[in-house]
């Protein structure tokens, strides 16, 4: 590797962002208030206040202030994993003979192995200096719970998480790792909240959903003293935390002068390609640059590429507020896609407000496609990814594909949000020829929207 660019594109850690970027400041058409389901007004910083911790309640409610300081505490503690580096996939390029310039972004670098530690950690120290004593939350798959266990052990307070129950029976591992941080797992539904008493008579024999894990887990913040709820993806305070990733992102390719022509990332709940492009988007939205934005989603739960833009409710127990954002309906059972982090049916409110805007555009995956990419990747670059990340690879090797044949040199930056160890029962099943694509129909999908609530005129 004679080329001047390195493999790894390390910054020091005093070159670690101090602030966050909040890219609604920018937005022109600001993301659509979250609504009270009574009235339907939108929430009030009181109404929130029971529910969520008061400085997260500010950040939500903000779409004016561009800036935030990321507090030393919080800024300390990313010192022992960050900066992450960004990579030159000079391997991958080679494998795909390609003109194209491939860079991604490497979130996995901690235990929790992914990147939703960033925010876990800014909502954990909320919560501490708020001298709550402890939060709860859900988790589908497992990263959020285990990253937000690793938060709380930090700051010292207690960390009950709600697990969907299929997770917890099939993924015993990360159970135990949220438990050796201390945190408490209650397989979801359960009998510990009045509204997972509802869903079990009313459903026996479930294995639970994650809009069922958040009612439980709001339930139990709202019913215990000291106590709220926390969430690791779709909210605007989550996108603002994972800017982090984008900010980093742009100082190391600021000091190459490198210029990414296309951006691509995964898109579950929105929270890492939210926080990866911010600061590009952020350009785009002033005039100052231009760059191509990519939202890659599972084609078995394709909430931009065929949900409506509509509000909606973001559990399934109904007691969370409105969220106007891109959706397949709360109503909406995804099928059992490895991709577990990305199996929810709505999307951050500021990527479906950007997308409705035409600023981004988004591409669905299917499966198996996703861990030939996944594979393709590991073989070459070395990094065993999670399978949500995959989806940002699969996209970013078609458009790597496209340059080959076009010729053009386009520089592509990717977000590989993390690592797939806990996910080798789906390499598995891929590495066996037994894993199918699911793609829903119209008509399932319809099922979902015939549960949008009717407040939308
Ligand atoms: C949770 C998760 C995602 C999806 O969440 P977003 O909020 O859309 O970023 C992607 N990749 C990994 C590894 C995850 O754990």
């Amino acid at each position: 590797m004679n080329n001047k660019i390195p493999y790894k594109i390390y910054l020091k850690e005093n070159e670690i962002p101090t602030q966050w970027y909040n890219v609604r400041a920018d937005m022109k058409n600001k993301p659509a208030p979250l609504l009270n389901p009574g009235t339907l007004e939108p929430m009030t910083f009181d109404e929130l206040r029971p529910v969520f911790c008061d400085e997260l309640v500010k950040q939500e409610l903000d779409d004016t202030t561009p800036y935030f300081d990321i507090p030393d505490e919080i800024v300390d503690f990313y010192k022992m994993y960050r900066p992450s580096p960004l990579v030159r996939a000079y391997f991958l390029e080679k494998e795909l003979d390609t003109p194209a310039k491939i860079y991604y972004k490497f979130e996995g670098n901690n235990t929790s192995g992914s990147h939703k530690l960033n925010s876990a950690i800014a909502q954990a120290y909320y919560a501490k200096k708020q001298g709550l004593k402890g939060v709860t939350t859900e988790t589908g798959a497992g990263q959020w719970g285990t990253a937000l266990s690793m938060a709380c052990s930090y700051f010292d307070l207690d960390c009950i998480v709600y697990m969907v129950k299929c997770s917890y029976e099939q993924k015993p591992f990360r159970r135990e790792v949220m438990r050796t941080y201390g945190a408490s797992v209650t397989p979801s539904p359960s009998d510990t909240t009045n509204v997972g008493k509802k869903i079990l008579e009313e459903f026996p024999g479930t294995t639970g959903s994650l809009g069922c894990a958040i009612s439980e887990a709001v339930e139990a913040a709202t019913s215990k003293e000291g106590y709220r709820y926390v969430l690791g993806s779709v909210l605007s305070q989550v996108l603002l935390h994972q800017s982090i990733i984008g900010l980093e992102s742009k100082i190391a390719l600021d000091k190459y002068d490198i210029k990414p022509d296309m951006i691509i990332g995964c898109a579950g709940g929105g929270s890492n390609l939210g926080g990866l492009i911010s600061p590009f988007m952020g350009e785009k939205l002033r005039g100052e640059a231009d760059y191509q934005f990519i939202a890659a989603e599972p084609a078995s739960c394709p909430s931009l590429t065929r949900g409506v833009y509509a509000y909606d409710f973001c559990d399934t127990g109904m007691v969370c507020p409105l969220a106007k954002m891109y959706t397949l309906g709360s109503g909406f059972i995804p099928s059992a896609n490895h991709a577990g982090g990305l199996r929810y049916h709505g999307m951050s409110s500021v990527l479906s407000q950007l997308y409705d805007d035409k600023l981004i555009e988004a591409r669905s995956v299917e499966q198996t496609n996703v861990f030939a990419a996944a594979q393709r990747f590991a073989r070459v670059e070395g990094i065993l990814p999670a399978p949500e990340s995959s989806h940002a690879i699969s996209v970013a090797i078609d458009e790597a594909l496209k340059c080959k044949e076009t010729g053009e040199e386009k520089t592509i930056l990717f977000g590989l949000t993390g690592t797939g160890y806990f996910d080798m029962v789906a390499y598995g099943a891929y590495n066996d020829g037994t894993m199918s694509d699911y793609i829903p129909t119209d008509e399932e999908l319809q099922k979902g929207f015939d549960s949008l609530p009717n407040v939308n005129l």
